[in-house]
């Protein structure tokens, strides 16, 4: 252990302090003495230097994509570059109040008009609500906007909503919050959606459909127009998951493919950092049908998360309209790079090209001898962070048992792809070698291997 890796408590010593301003500088008020502390605060006493230390060694105890390649399929880590953070973080933006009387803030509203135009533009939809602050939040806006273009035709027989089996977990999880029931549509072997599966599905007592197109395995559903037609000839309407926009950015839009509803995450494809809970934006784009049952004011109560907003907009306008349409395709390109280049040593159930993302299927050869077990999808992930790379999803989709699914997005150099590769092929020889050291990977890191579970479920986030 690092003396530094220590509680701030047992580094406490009485009387150290850090710098802080004389006193009498500023306006001082009296606390009227029922609002006061009875005993002191029980807080640390150190030094600066401390404080620095403790602080920013405890920051760099977990992996972020400021620390490394984190290629996380189905949850596009991309890094998100500096300048949108300070256009973000501008005094001018974040002194706004959100009561202010609104001639006061039409630079704030030219931002939500902007970024409203340029994402309907992007998407191939009319116009968009700002309301929902995360991607399952959109899926439930949405939903509801489907419910209430139903209903307001006297179609309340509508209450089931189809999900393929390859879906994102929040779309069924969003549909049963919307107190629609769920019907799920089966993928073919070639992992796209099975048409002649959907057909007997489709009904007067069905919604919508909610897709993702690339789907959760990182391939076109090339009969999406298809499967257009059919739920809108049943009287239903189909819903987007548009939280992972990138490979399609500035190539193909979801408005064009018959799509009436979607999300964006914008916390995902455009350039928020996202993990650990927040902040988000889902916003929810609409086609002319649903158009009237959009909600005005657009934004939530005080704007929605309005620096969110600001880094999209920032995002797209510093890449403009000619080099957001190499997003796509450079995401495109680095995953079917990894893909094809390591597919003599990860099993790839569906080896056609893929969009931004792709899954292999555990190892070729997995060391698995008589009395040892092989090395897991689990073991190459946790054996990846002890070379410095954040993990791939892992078991997800369901569709395959050892799922490793590996989105490199477009921000990676040629460079960084090698590496990966390169140490993705040296824990193959690692498992084939000796699968017993990968099961207890990661060797390196400052928490071992907590049980996965409890890990999440009790979290002992302090001493
Ligand atoms: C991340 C994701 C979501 C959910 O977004 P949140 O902001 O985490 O609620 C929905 N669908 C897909 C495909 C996603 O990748």
């Amino acid at each position: 252990m690092k003396y530094y890796d220590k509680l701030i408590f047992e580094l406490s010593r009485p009387g150290r302090s850090a710098y802080s301003l004389p006193k009498g500088c500023g306006k001082e008020i009296e606390l009227p003495a029922a609002l006061r502390r009875q005993a002191p605060l029980d807080l640390p006493e150190v030094s600066e230097v401390d404080v620095v230390r403790h602080y920013t060694n405890l920051s760099q105890m977990n992996f972020g994509v400021d620390t490394g390649f984190y290629p996380l399929g189905s949850c596009t880590m991309k890094y998100n570059p500096k300048i949108n953070e300070e256009i973000a973080a501008h005094p001018l933006f974040t002194g706004l109040h959100p009561l202010q009387p609104a001639e006061t803030v039409e630079g704030a509203q030219e931002v939500i008009d902007t970024l409203d135009k340029a994402l309907a533009a992007i998407t191939g939809f009319e116009h968009f609500t700002f309301l929902p602050c995360a991607g399952a939040h959109g899926e439930l806006t949405g939903l509801m906007l489907m419910r209430e273009y139903h209903m307001a035709r006297g179609d309340s027989a509508r209450t089931k909503v189809i999900v393929p089996d390859s879906a994102h977990g929040t779309n069924p999880a969003s549909a049963a919050v919307c107190g629609l029931e769920i019907v799920v549509v089966k993928s073919r072997p070639d992992g796209l959606v099975d048409v002649e599966d959907l057909k007997p599905l489709l009904g007067p007592d069905i919604a919508g459909i909610m897709m993702t197109n690339p789907n959760t395995l990182g391939l076109f559903e090339r009969e999406i127009r298809q499967i257009a037609a059919l739920v809108h000839e049943c009287g239903g309407l189909l819903y987007y998951d548009g939280a992972n926009m990138n490979p399609l950015l500035g190539k193909v839009r979801p408005g064009d493919m018959g799509f009436d509803i979607l999300h964006l995450n914008l916390h995902k494809t455009f350039s928020t950092p996202h993990g650990g809970g927040g902040p988000g934006s889902g916003p929810v784009g609409v086609a002319k049908s649903v158009l009237p049952y959009l909600r005005i004011p657009v934004t939530s109560g005080f704007h929605g998360n309005f620096g969110v907003m600001m880094r999209g907009l920032a995002y797209i306008l510093t890449l403009g309209k000619e080099n957001i349409k190499m997003a796509g395709p450079l995401a495109v390109l680095g995953a079917n790079y990894i893909k094809e280049s390591l597919k003599d040593v990860y099993k790839l159930p569906i080896p056609t090209v893929c969009k931004h993302e792709f899954v292999y299927d555990g190892l070729v050869n997995d060391g698995a001898r008589e009395g040892v077990p092989g090395a897991t999808t689990l073991d190459i992930a946790k054996r990846l962070l002890d070379y410095g790379f954040h993990a791939p999803t892992i078991y997800f989709p369901l569709l395959f048992h050892q799922a490793l699914m590996v989105e490199p997005t477009e921000t990676e150099s040629k460079e960084t792809l090698d590496a990966f590769i390169e140490v993705m092929r040296r824990i193959a020889e690692e498992a084939a070698a000796d699968p017993e050291m990968l099961h207890s990977a990661p060797h390196n890191t400052p928490i071992r291997r907590p049980d996965e579970t409890t890990a999440a479920r009790n979290p002992i986030v302090k001493a």
